[in-house]
């Protein structure tokens, strides 16, 4: 199985992938987190990417796309992968189309998290207070401003690549705000198909 999960920051595709891993038995490949482990291993990638990074911007695509190229040939991807944080631009998502049709693959569904964007920001600044006030660290890119602009490179870049993949009729939307156990569920039915009904008799 190959999926994309699309949605701003904050709108839980990490929670949401974290769970699909374990139920399909696919890695979860976040560029986010690729990159956080290239800036804190200080290779030339994370010292190019640090700073946009911190400041809530896009590492540049042909960097991106690099290294999305070189994971999804390793062997536990091989029967499938989540998608969480790429493709975020047009550009990004026609060179993951081209990668994919060079090895006869196919995407088996785009999913869209649709959140409240206000209810987004006071979420990030009361969790950034909380952590704040009893002594823990926040993500760089998790401060209230950093966080308007990776919402603001969300609207700019990202989201056209939903209307790219609505094009293309894989996309499907999930409401986001619901309880997060009824979002994995939305996302199960729209993998699996609506669960059979069982008839007695
Ligand atoms: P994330 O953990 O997905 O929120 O990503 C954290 C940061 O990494 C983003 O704000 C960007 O600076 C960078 N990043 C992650 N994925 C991408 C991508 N596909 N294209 C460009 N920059 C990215």
């Amino acid at each position: 199985m190959r999926l994309i999960l699309l949605g701003p920051p904050g709108a839980g595709k990490g929670t949401q992938s974290e769970r699909l891993k374990e139920k399909y038995h696919i890695p979860q490949l976040s560029t986010g987190d690729m990159l956080r482990a290239e800036v804190k291993a200080a290779t030339p990638v994370g010292l190019e990417a640090k700073a946009v990074m911190d400041k809530g911007g896009l590492v540049p695509d042909d960097t991106v796309v690099g290294i999305v190229a070189d994971r999804i040939e390793a062997p536990d991807a091989k029967a499938g992968f989540i998608l969480d944080g790429f493709p975020r631009t047009v550009h990004q998502a026609e060179a993951l189309a081209r990668m994919l049709r060079a090895k006869n693959m196919d995407l088996d569904a785009v999913i869209e998290l649709k959140v409240d964007e206000a209810t987004l920001l006071d979420r990030i600044a009361k969790r950034v207070k909380d952590m704040l006030a009893c002594g823990g660290t926040v993500r760089a890119d998790d401060n209230p401003e950093a966080f308007k602009t990776r919402l603001d490179a969300y609207h700019a870049q990202t989201a056209p690549v939903a209307d790219f993949y609505a094009k293309k009729a894989v996309l499907k939307t999930v409401d986001g705000m619901a309880p997060v156990d009824a979002v994995t569920r939305a996302i199960e039915q729209m993998l699996d198909g609506p669960a059979r009904s069982v008839h007695s008799g």
